[in-house]
């Protein structure tokens, strides 16, 4: 099999080459990968954060060579290979604190007070499979197999064959950290080697476009797996009347524009209400213009380079459309190519109209479109009519006004006066409703997803304990007995 060629997107450099996993070796990495879990998942939760501290600390200490790999295969700017280390370490740090706690046996009601009892226990799945896109490809291999290694499961990963080298980087660091090498094994190759890896898991994590990831879903429910499936959107951003103009624009710039453009929780719609639709137009455009594109291994850049050519003519064909029929450019609209094959410069639309495929298809790069609404209530309406339901953000002079809104969203997450931050909210959900996925990440759903919930019921053995109970009614009068201590159970605090 030939090598995977990996070049810089915006300079053509060679970046380096990785092997193709073949598809049939993979169930053997799977089952080396089962062995391994089998040991990990019998140490104290201690020493598996033993390990994960470490790496949290050793990717702080060779954030450089992050940088420069991230950068090596994707084109972005250095702040945005950053921000994914930052959400990296966030993700070990918020897992290594509070992971036991959510996993940890609790007792829970019995089935009758005082005589039974219930507890609730999770147990790792066993091999868990990621398999991951080229946007972030750090952050998305490594911050999900996180939680899932320190819940007791070993990882396959598969990444995008676009952007190995993070990932493989990404694994050296976690041996470097005392992980076993077969618990985190990551394999190359394209989607049909990510399809044959749904065969041999125990669970599957997947993030990638919605098409991507019904494909997903139906190999997951042939084998009855469980899965999480994390896919795109078309979020939108309100700004009401009152809002603080210049601030929801520097907002708006970062989640639009950063990466260009390429984040699934990027604004791509922007509803802003009629009295400050024209100053605030003003700004964006005046603001926009200023951020330099390009790319460099230093931090003078504000937006880098598409992932490709091809993508970059994608991006190019949804905006001269949205042109074609009737759309002002506010800002941008070009194709950078004396900077690079895949550069497009940020760009604001407004009037687009309704026919366009931008007004409704997820552009994935830095293209944001502009309408004005006449009130909150029809920011809501528009911001809803979506077949996407990942994330929005909302900017207003009273943050009751602006929860207000955000409470009528139909999306996974909303954020308030900032754009992205979601993602670095730890301690809460991230997810989508709608086609932009299924199942959550952060908070403890995200580690509890990569276990099985357990019950263990204990009865009284007396005479075939509980469920004998039923078996010593034989008359209508017991019945009746029975039926009264019901009526009674509901009202008596504390046992309900
Ligand atoms: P894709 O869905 O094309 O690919 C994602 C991964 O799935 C890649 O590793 C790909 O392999 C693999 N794959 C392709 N076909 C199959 C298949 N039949 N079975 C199993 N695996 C397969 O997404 P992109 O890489 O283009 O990423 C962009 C999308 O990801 C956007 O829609 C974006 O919104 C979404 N995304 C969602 C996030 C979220 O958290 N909600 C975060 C980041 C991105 P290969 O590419 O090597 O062929």
């Amino acid at each position: 099999m030939q090598p995977i060629t990996v070049r810089n997107p915006a300079t053509g450099q060679l970046s380096g080459t990785v092997h193709p996993t073949p598809v049939s070796g993979l169930a053997s990495m799977v089952t080396r990968a089962r062995q391994a879990q089998q040991r990990w998942a019998n140490l104290e939760f201690s020493r598996r954060a033993e390990i994960m501290a470490a790496f949290h600390d050793r990717i702080i200490d060779q954030a450089s060579l992050i940088f420069d790999t991230i950068q090596s295969e994707t084109g972005k700017t250095r702040r945005d290979a950053l921000a994914e280390v930052v959400s990296v370490a966030g993700t070990a740090r918020y897992y290594i604190a509070h992971g036991k706690a959510f996993l940890s046996s609790a007792g829970r009601r019995g089935a009758v007070p005082i005589i039974t009892r219930s507890r609730l226990e999770h147990r790792p799945h066993g091999v868990v499979g990621l398999i991951t896109p080229w946007n972030y490809p750090f952050l998305l291999a490594i911050a999900d197999a996180v939680p899932a290694l320190l819940a007791g499961n070993a990882v396959v990963l598969k990444p995008s064959e676009l952007t190995p080298l993070s990932a493989n980087l990404g694994r050296e660091l976690l041996l470097q950290s005392g992980l076993d090498p077969d618990l985190f094994i990551v394999v190359h190759g394209a989607g049909e080697l990510g399809n044959e890896l749904i065969r041999h898991v125990d669970y599957i994590g997947f993030t990638g476009g919605t098409v991507t990831g019904r494909k997903v879903a139906i190999a997951a429910a042939e084998r009855m797996i469980p899965y999480s499936l994390e896919l795109g959107g078309k979020n939108p951003m309100i700004v009401l009347s009152g809002a603080p103009l210049k601030e929801a624009v520097a907002g708006l710039l970062s989640g639009s524009f950063s990466n260009a453009g390429q984040t699934c929780i990027s604004m791509e719609r922007v509803y802003v209400e009629a009295p400050v639709f024209e100053e605030f137009s003003q700004i964006v455009a005046d603001s926009t213009r200023n951020l330099k594109v390009g790319w460099s291994a230093s931090w003078d850049c504000d937006v880098g380079s598409l992932i490709h050519n091809a993508h970059a003519d994608k991006v190019m064909e949804l905006i001269n459309d949205a042109v074609a029929n009737g759309a002002q450019v506010i800002a941008g609209a070009t194709r950078r190519k004396d900077l690079g094959p895949a550069f497009v410069e940020p760009t604001v639309l407004s009037h687009v109209s309704h026919r366009s495929a931008i007004s409704t298809q997820e552009a994935f790069g830095p293209v944001v479109s502009l309408y004005p609404v006449q009130s909150p209530k029809e920011a809501v309406v528009v911001a809803n009519d979506s077949d996407y339901g990942l994330h929005a953000t909302v900017w207003a002079r009273h943050s009751s006004d602006a929860m207000n809104v955000a409470r009528q969203l139909e999306t996974g997450s909303v954020a308030i006066n900032s754009t992205l931050m979601i993602y670095n909210a730890f301690d809460v959900p991230m997810g989508g409703v709608k086609r932009s996925g299924i199942g959550r990440r952060h908070g403890e759903h995200g580690i509890q997803k990569y276990t099985q919930e357990q019950s263990i019921v204990t009865s009284f053995a007396t005479a075939g304990g509980y469920d004998s109970i039923l078996s010593k009614i034989q008359s209508s009068k017991s019945a009746d007995g029975l039926l009264k201590a019901l009526r009674l159970w509901r009202k008596i605090p504390f046992i309900q």
